[in-house]
């Protein structure tokens, strides 16, 4: 079984929805950047206030930032049962950090699973989300409705819009995907670990594709 993964694609492909499925069914701890980065911010912490300059209008967080905090999570005991990396690396400076600090702790990276997603269904997804304030569970207004409008349907939560879900930075957070992060599509691919999958296969139909890869 592959255990320390690597989850890639560009905002709105399901990295979130997919790490949520298969950290359940394989028993990895879910690192989601963005999540931790929302949360700082929520807190208020220091992390938060420094982060929100940049998440808000679809910047992304400086490299050193980021990677203290993940190389601070991977370091935590519970990674080593396996860990879905949701978020990071998202330049190659952060995928170099990662090479090193995995090889530091005995952690490497098993594989990058990367989701293929067209522009146009990008935003149609990023647009229509919606996202529990408690739980996180993701919604969509057209074709992921809460059974109650506005409710989640796993935890009573409220659900909310992302402050970066709007269409001025959505174009940013594309433009930084597509000139920071798609080149390490490259990396992995010549470390012999990238493996991709279509994310228009529907929700169901992926995990259930990329579970029995990761199994194998
Ligand atoms: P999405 O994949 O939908 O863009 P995320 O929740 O993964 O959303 O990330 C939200 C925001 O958090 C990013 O637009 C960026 O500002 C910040 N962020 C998350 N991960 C990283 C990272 N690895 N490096 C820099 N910024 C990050
Ligand atoms: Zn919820």
């Amino acid at each position: 079984m592959k255990k320390n993964i690597i989850l890639m694609g560009p905002p709105g492909a399901g990295k979130g929805t997919l790490a949520k499925q298969l950290k359940d069914e394989l028993h990895l701890v879910h690192i989601s950047t963005g999540d931790m980065f929302r949360d700082a911010i929520q807190a208020q912490t220091e992390l938060g206030k420094l982060a929100q300059k940049y998440i808000n209008d679809g910047h992304l967080v400086p490299d050193e930032v980021t990677i203290g905090l993940v190389k601070e999570r991977l370091s935590q005991p519970d990674c080593e049962a396996g860990f879905l990396l949701d978020g990071f690396p998202r330049t190659t400076a952060q995928a170099e950090a990662l090479e090193k600090i995995s090889r530091e702790i005995s952690r490497e990276i098993d594989v990058a699973i990367n989701l293929d997603c067209d522009h146009q269904e990008l935003v149609r997804r990023i647009s229509g989300r919606r996202v529990c304030k408690n739980c996180g569970a993701p919604y969509h207004i057209e074709s992921m409705k809460p059974k109650q409008d506005g409710v989640c349907d796993l935890c009573g939560g409220p659900l909310y819009q992302r402050k970066d879900d709007n269409e001025e930075a959505l174009k940013v957070r594309l433009e930084h995907y597509d000139s920071e992060t798609k080149p390490l599509l490259e990396f992995y691919s010549k470390r012999g670990l990238l493996e991709s999958f279509n994310s228009l296969l529907g929700k169901e139909q992926l995990f259930d594709e990329v579970s029995s890869f990761l199994k194998k």
